[in-house]
């Protein structure tokens, strides 16, 4: 019997792809791109035929037969496969590793109960059944000067096209990457149905721009792809990005690998965001690859934010990136808000809050209007203590404190998850008189409630939204006007539109001053002019007060604050880009972590120094291992091997020839590497 060989990646850590036979005399002819069940070991499992051809370099009795092609699914076309390779290679994965997990899980199944199911569904509806029924169509309003300045280049842009959109929060930005995509569909031919991916950062910020996109398109399938879809309706939405009937996708980071089969143009709002960097398994930068992916396809990428990452603020800078300014709030009257330092060493808190933070806050509560204050800190105390013998709470499992959460009695390591009841005294000495030290959310929830007993107050962080659905809850709570003050994390700093919001209240954000991690100043930066964003988005009422932000801190005079102060984002960048230079860290130099654990950190460490003198190479600089800095975490030891070089194609070619030497030697510790790691 005559066969034909199909070249099958599997999700697997071997890199390589497998053979299979496939007989001639089967009426499906297999093609590149589909799906195919195959025997694997003792299982079955799901793998993606990258290509068929005649012959195998396996003898034909090694060959087993493939079960069946996913015959029901259109291949998944050569630019996505293309995307996963490059992503392999980049981030030094196999490629199956990168492809199959990129798929919903009820396509990788053995039985195709789901994805017949899914398919049926979707054949059912039409395109404009499938649009969110209650949407009613939103008229746009007319654009600023800027704005329409902005959406003209954007749509005039033709081939391959990375903008950064620097629009200061507030500036309408959303409005732009919408009227952008009508402009590709105004645009397009009637054959054609060009699609529209938007990434966005967060899951609780979803909801609310889905609806606004939907209420824009009422006609346009919308398709949603983010982690906290169910696997059914996962594999619908992706569905109908991969038959291209979704003609806007929106999604987190995962959606840059979704199948889109007419791509034309790609948005990163808020593209200097963390989440858009994977931190396990493939730990892939979204951001990266969708620059990646545009220049593939040779689109335009809009990448908008109010404090670009460094990394794109440099490209600008090198003539690589087009820069797109908005410089002012888009609701006329609108305003930025004035920015005060609170010198901590002059006005002292009580139970954390300053008397200026506190009139600050009243003022609000006489108008009728929001605060917000944030701190990026949970619970109730970092830290608990024993004053008579020195005692702190350690977790047993981690380099690090539990953590006191009153509400449920209990200490908490946000680390492991391990859960205690609170001592009643000291586990060493005894003392009963046990001290909670610093505050988190839940202790200036309690200050608040002692100072102000008659205002309504909301907490938001992520113990108070565990349940599903509650963070929507909460945050509509504060939208219909129901909270005078919110307390949150950075879950409250990011996106959301508070209409009635005058003043945003900073507390502790010294500590990432002086942080070792180089990134830290360019995070809180970008943080504190997320969450000063909150304030004053719209006009200022008639007797209200104007918008502020307060920042209580012992460094009035860093240049940090002073930066900010002036909301004047360039001056930071320009600074942080120097001495990033001077001191050869990214974006002027490439790294890569090699990473391992292991019950004890002498053998972590020794696996790393042992792959430290496995290999060497010009123009790479291999550094001493080091554990990590947070070396314990639930018992597990971690430690560190920094990979530098200033030149990529250096790096990459490296690392290839180094993990191929490192998979040879079967070590006895979990290792990982991870490329252009943010956390080092
Ligand atoms: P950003 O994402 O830049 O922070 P948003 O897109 O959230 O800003 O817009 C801020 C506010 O301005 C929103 O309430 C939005 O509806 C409004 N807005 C945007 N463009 C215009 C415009 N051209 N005219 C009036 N209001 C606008
Ligand atoms: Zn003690
Ligand atoms: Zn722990």
């Amino acid at each position: 019997m005559e066969h034909r060989i199909l070249k099958v990646a599997l999700d697997t850590p071997l890199d390589r792809v497998f053979d299979y036979r496939w007989p001639v005399s089967q009426k499906q002819v297999p093609q590149p791109g589909q799906l195919v069940l195959v025997p694997f070991g003792r299982r079955e499992v799901v793998g993606l035929i990258v290509a068929v051809v005649t012959h195998s370099e396996l003898a034909a009795d090694k060959l087993k037969d493939a079960l069946a092609i996913r015959a029901q699914l259109p291949p998944l076309a050569s630019d996505w496969r293309a995307l996963c390779a490059f992503a392999a290679d980049y981030y030094q994965r196999p490629l199956g590793e990168v492809a199959l997990p990129a798929l919903p899980k009820n396509l990788r199944v053995s039985k195709t109960t789901a994805l017949d199911r899914a398919l049926k569904k979707i054949a059912q509806v039409t395109p404009e059944d499938a649009a969110v029924a209650e949407a009613v169509a939103a008229p746009a309003p007319p654009l600023n000067a800027a704005q329409a300045d902005v959406v003209t280049t954007i749509a005039q842009a033709r081939g391959f096209t990375p903008m950064l959109l620097f629009g200061v929060t507030g500036s309408g930005k959303t409005e732009v990457y919408l009227r952008a995509a009508a402009a590709i569909f105004a645009e397009a031919a009637a054959d054609e149905a060009p699609q529209v991916l938007i990434l966005t950062p967060e899951i609780n910020l979803t909801p609310q721009l889905a609806a606004n996109v939907q209420a824009r398109f009422p006609d346009v399938e919308v398709a949603l792809l983010h982690s906290g879809l169910a696997e059914g309706e996962r594999v619908r939405h992706w569905l109908a990005a991969h038959l291209g009937r979704a003609r806007i996708v929106l999604g987190t980071r995962l959606a840059i690998l979704a199948s889109l089969p007419n791509l034309k143009l790609i948005v990163v709002d808020e593209e200097h965001d963390p989440s858009y960097k994977q931190q396990e398994g493939l730990r892939y930068s979204a951001r990266d690859l969708a620059v990646w992916r545009a220049r593939q396809r040779n689109i335009p990428v809009v990448l908008g934010s109010a404090t670009p990452s460094l990394e794109s603020w440099q490209h600008v800078q090198a003539g690589r990136y087009r820069l797109l300014e908005l410089r002012a709030r888009a609701v006329a009257e609108a305003v930025l808000p004035q920015v005060r330092l609170i010198d901590l060493e002059r006005d002292k808190p009580a139970g954390g809050i300053t008397s200026s933070l506190v009139s600050a806050i009243k003022r609000r509560l006489e108008a009728g209007e929001q605060s917000l204050l944030f701190l990026n800190r949970r619970g109730y105390a970092p830290v608990m203590a024993c004053d008579a013998c020195g005692w702190v709470s350690n977790c047993p499992r981690c380099t690090a404190f539990m953590v006191l959460h009153k509400p449920d009695h209990k200490l908490r390591c946000h680390h492991c998850g391990l859960e205690q009841r609170i001592p009643k005294s000291c586990p060493t000495c005894g003392n009963v008189d046990l001290q909670p030290l610093g505050r988190g959310t839940q202790r200036i929830e309690e200050s608040l409630q002692q100072i102000f007993p008659q205002a309504r107050l909301l907490r938001i962080d992520a113990d108070s939204t565990r349940l599903k659905g509650s963070a929507q809850a909460a945050f509509d709570a504060v939208h219909r006007g129901e909270v005078d003050i919110l307390i949150g994390t950075q879950m409250v700093a990011k996106g959301h539109d508070f209409r009635n919001l005058t003043l945003v209240g900073v507390l502790n954000p010294d500590t990432a001053l002086f942080s070792q991690d180089y990134r830290a100043a360019e995070r809180l930066f970008a943080q504190l002019m997320q969450v000063s964003g909150r304030a004053g988005r719209h006009a200022q009422r008639s007797g209200g007060n104007p918008s502020e932000v307060l920042i209580q801190t012992r460094y009035p005079q860093h240049p940090l604050y002073t930066a900010l102060k002036a909301h004047d984002y360039e001056r930071f960048a320009a600074g942080q880009l120097t001495e990033r230079r001077q001191a050869a860290l990214p974006p002027f130099i490439h790294q890569a972590l090699l990473r391992a654990e292991a019950r004890e950190l002498r053998d972590a460490l020794e696996f790393l120094e042992q792959a430290r003198q496995t290999m060497t190479q010009a123009g790479v600089t291999l550094h001493d291992p080091i554990p990590m800095s947070m070396t314990r975490v639930a018992n597990v030891e971690r430690a560190q091997l920094l990979v530098e070089s200033a030149s990529r194609p250096a790096l990459q070619h490296f690392l290839k020839a180094w993990l191929r030497a490192l998979q040879e030697n079967k070590a006895r510790v979990k290792w990982s590497l991870e490329v252009d790691p943010v956390d080092i």
